[in-house]
């Protein structure tokens, strides 16, 4: 398989101007969880950038639980996020729920995100497959490493060999947290693959208090990036990951703290 440690024994390095994922450096993608207007994004993005971020995180296009909670401002999102990013030198990331969509949103982010409910989108993977775009592929949260692995082939299998692989936690028993990170996921995943490995504590743990103690733990368990939450108003953001999302000063501290742990090797 195209996804495997055997048929490609090098890691895979997904080189985006003068980023390298997977190459040995930790790539920090942050940002809130929405797009919620042009200031927003703007201000978030000159953050992430002044705390040392690499990549601006956002959705424009929300994949919500219910019908009726906001579904993210569209288009004109992915407009505001594209500017802030080339205003402040960051790279961008944001999702895409439907392969419609895959064009427009490739015009203007640099890293596509499949969202954990569309992980198994087989039509979305194949299209995602065709573009010229690196996607970042979050594990579906009650899917096993090698239905994840599958999913990474159908992109793969489409032409498409920048593919990073994300783990945002899992569906358990526990309650107390939104997901349980699997920290296994980062060596197993690295073990059976080449591709990068992400992780997302923000998603993964689904508390603010729990994010900066599930970032270290991820990176010394190998992981070639981060993709966090942070907002500037969490208790007013316009979905509920405000409760996950970190203050920028929790946001810049925390990488602070980064840079004296990675990279290790
Ligand atoms: C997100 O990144 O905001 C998101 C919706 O993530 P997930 O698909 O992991 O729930
Ligand atoms: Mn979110």
């Amino acid at each position: 398989k195209l996804a495997s440690r055997e048929f490609h024994p090098e890691n895979t390095v997904i080189q985006i101007g003068d980023v390298k994922i997977g190459g040995g450096e930790l790539v920090v993608m942050g940002g809130p969880c929405a797009v919620e207007s042009a200031e927003q994004i703007d201000e978030i993005a000159r953050l992430v950038k002044a705390a040392g971020g690499q990549v601006l995180r956002g959705g424009a296009f929300k994949p919500r639980t219910g019908p009726y909670s906001f579904q993210g401002v569209g288009v004109e999102g992915l407009i505001m996020m594209a500017e802030a990013g080339k205003k402040h030198g960051l790279l961008t990331i944001t999702e895409v729920m439907t392969p419609e969509y895959v064009d427009i949103c490739a015009e203007y982010a640099d890293i596509l995100q499949v969202g954990t409910r569309n992980m198994q989108n087989f039509d979305l993977l194949r299209k995602l497959g065709e573009v010229r775009k690196p996607v970042l592929l979050k594990r579906g949260f009650s899917a096993t490493y090698d239905e994840l692995l599958n999913a990474a082939e159908y992109i793969l299998a489409g032409g498409n060999p920048d593919v990073m692989l994300c783990e945002r936690g899992i569906r358990t028993f526990e309650s107390y947290t939104r997901n349980t990170l699997d920290l296994s996921a980062i060596p197993v995943l690295q073990h059976l693959s080449h591709l990068p490995v992400i992780s997302d504590p923000s998603h993964g743990t689904g508390r603010r208090e729990l994010v900066e103690p599930m970032t270290r733990a991820s990176v010394a368990a190998g992981a070639d990036g981060l993709i966090i939450e942070m907002h500037t108003d969490p208790d007013n953001s316009m979905t509920g990951d405000g409760v996950q999302s970190l203050f920028p000063d929790q946001f810049a501290r925390l990488l602070r703290e980064l840079e004296q742990l990675s990279p290790i090797i």
